[in-house]
């Protein structure tokens, strides 16, 4: 019962990046919870949350870290990003300068992970596709030439969220089974 005697074959940390506002902590408690709030609370106490999943009869924990509130550029601390396999690099698409920010948001990851980190482009908010200010294609071209997948979320609607958690999870585990 429970699952608290459950063997964890793996556990993966992944790292939430982005400016503040984009979604990051709605698109955690969506995939961690399957919760959300559209009331913006500062990100406090918590520094990662984890959920259990099974990936080819394995049992991975997601270990997930969400800023809080450190979205400043190069506020965030190489502690956070130390032991990353995975990065979800996200911006609000109804919110052009977050995903103009996005090529300093990677270049910081890359300053401070693994090489081989797994990283997933995240346009969240597709809900908001009357106020889009990044047309799809934009975050395709840039997703391609930096080698990242890229995926449009929504954490209100739940949009893509697991499916944008899972495909990291299950390249990370590619790369280490
Ligand atoms: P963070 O600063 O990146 O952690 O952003 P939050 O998760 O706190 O979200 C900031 C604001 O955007 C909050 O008011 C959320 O309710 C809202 N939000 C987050 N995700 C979505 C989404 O997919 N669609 C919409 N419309 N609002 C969202
Ligand atoms: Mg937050």
């Amino acid at each position: 019962y429970g699952d608290y005697n459950q063997k964890i074959d793996y556990v993966f940390k992944i790292v939430l990046i982005g400016d503040s506002a984009v979604g990051k902590s709605q698109l955690l408690a969506r995939f961690a919870r399957n919760e959300f709030s559209l009331e913006s609370k500062a990100t406090i106490g918590v520094e990662f949350q984890t959920k259990t999943l099974v990936i080819d009869n394995r049992t991975v924990k997601a270990q997930i870290w969400d800023t809080a509130g450190q979205e400043r550029y190069r506020a965030v601390t190489s502690a956070y990003y130390r032991g990353a396999v995975g990065a979800m690099l996200v911006y609000d698409l109804s919110k052009r300068q977050s995903f103009d920010h996005m090529a300093r948001w990677l270049e910081e990851l890359r300053g401070h992970a693994d090489k081989n980190i797994v990283i997933m482009l995240v346009g969240n908010k597709s809900d908001l596709g009357s106020l889009r200010a990044v047309p799809t294609e934009d975050a395709k071209e840039f997703a391609e030439r930096e080698n990242l997948f890229f995926m449009e979320t929504s954490a209100l609607e739940s949009t893509n969220v697991e499916t944008a958690f899972l495909t990291v999870l299950t390249d990370i585990y590619k790369i280490v089974s």
